[in-house]
């Protein structure tokens, strides 16, 4: 789960870290009301899920009101990527002297978290990690010691800040990957974290990703969650209790079991197909979640073929046959559908499967090249 910047910003700040703080506005007089109370220049920047707002016209400076209430206006209603923007951030102008850039994140193949920083922060980081990656300092962290105060100073002096500025860096530092490892985020990031023109350390925007698994401990965050730049097909599979990601193919799947669902796209891919979707229906597969899940991989209009693979462990393949063509009464599903059923009583479902006409295949790879097959004949 993505937050906004005006909310990461709060997050950072419950933890220490110094802000600019703001307030959001939703029209440009409020944007403009809220540059009279500033009492002086601003920036307004967009509030989207997205980076890049800088480049893309979502961040803007004005002196007065007025300018603030134009600059509001032309960033409101903006398309930043397919994320438009419907809040902005109104907060005071910061006299930037240098902007670094500081992130947390897990390196997967160290099985580490890492702290990145770099002295070229601003606007331009995923170009210096492409043409620059020596430029971006990184350091492993411990996970039972956490980051130490000597290794955050010397990500400092690694940086070139200047020596009586290193303290004040190494304590953000500190209280950023305390706030990652606090609030089970799987990214906290500031970019530019800026040195003012009085040498003060400043957070100038807030970036974190909170792991979606770990939400249970934390439902303050769900309040959080902007639904209006979420993908209502995803929304709609979660509150049903399916995992569904919509991807670019025309092969709908409909799996049980996260696992057996990956598997499931890679076959499809062996024989020269694309999957259009991820999709665990989660334990079982009753009449009401594969009827469901029918109707989330048919609100896609490139779906041209359904692949449902299901494996009988606990779920019979008699209950879960009855439940698909239970399900087929409810939805009109206007593609071919190709069935992969084994395990406990898979025969007995593919016989039920194949009275009402269904093709159904015990073997996955069989059923992965027919479904590709229909898709590509559709
Ligand atoms: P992003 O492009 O989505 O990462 O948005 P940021 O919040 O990082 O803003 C982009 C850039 O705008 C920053 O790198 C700064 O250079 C500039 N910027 C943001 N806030 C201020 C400010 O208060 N004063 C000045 N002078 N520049 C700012
Ligand atoms: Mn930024």
């Amino acid at each position: 789960m993505n937050l906004h910047e005006y909310q990461a910003a709060e997050i950072f700040a419950s933890h220490g870290i110094r802000t600019n703080p703001g307030s959001v506005a939703t029209t440009p007089d409020e944007a403009a009301t809220l540059a009279q109370a500033a009492g002086g220049p601003v920036v307004v920047k967009a509030q989207v899920l997205t980076g890049g707002r800088g480049k893309a016209g979502g961040v803007k400076l004005a002196r007065t009101p007025d300018e603030t209430r134009e600059a509001a206006s032309a960033i409101l209603g903006l398309d930043i990527r397919g994320h438009v923007v419907r809040r902005v951030l109104v907060a005071s102008a910061v006299d930037i002297a240098q902007e670094i850039y500081l992130g947390v994140t897990l390196d997967r193949a160290r099985r580490q978290n890492v702290v990145m920083a770099s002295a070229e922060g601003g606007v331009d980081i995923e170009e210096v990690a492409r043409d620059r990656p020596e430029r971006i300092v990184r350091a492993l962290v411990d996970p039972f010691l956490g980051l130490h105060a000597w290794q955050a100073r010397q990500i400092g002096f690694a940086l070139g800040l200047a020596t009586d500025r290193v303290a004040g860096f190494a304590t953000i530092a500190r209280q950023l990957y305390d706030t990652y490892l606090r609030e089970d985020a799987t990214l906290a990031e500031i970019n530019p974290l800026v040195l003012t023109g009085n040498g003060d350390w400043l957070a100038l925007d807030a970036k974190m990703t909170i792991d979606d698994n770990a939400l249970f401990r934390h439902p303050g965050f769900e309040s959080l969650r902007d639904l209006d730049a979420e993908d209502p097909t995803e929304l709609d599979a979660r509150q049903s209790g399916i995992s569904f990601v919509k991807l670019g193919g025309d092969i709908g799947c409909i799996v049980n079991g996260a696992g057996l669902a990956m598997a499931t796209m890679d076959a499809v891919m062996l024989h020269g197909g694309e999957p259009a979707n991820f999709l665990d229906v989660g334990g079982g597969a009753s009449a009401d979640q594969v009827a469901k899940a029918f109707s989330l991989v048919t609100a896609d209009p490139n779906v041209r073929a359904i692949l449902i693979n299901i494996f009988g462990g606990i779920t019979r393949g008699d209950v879960v046959a009855e439940g698909i063509t239970e399900a087929l009464r409810r939805v009109a599903v206007p593609v071919p559908i190709v069935v992969r059923l084994s395990g406990t009583n898979a025969e007995e479902g593919r016989h039920l499967l194949s009275e009402t006409g269904l093709t159904a295949s015990d073997s996955m790879d069989e059923a992965a090249a027919q479904a590709v097959r229909a898709a590509h004949a559709a």
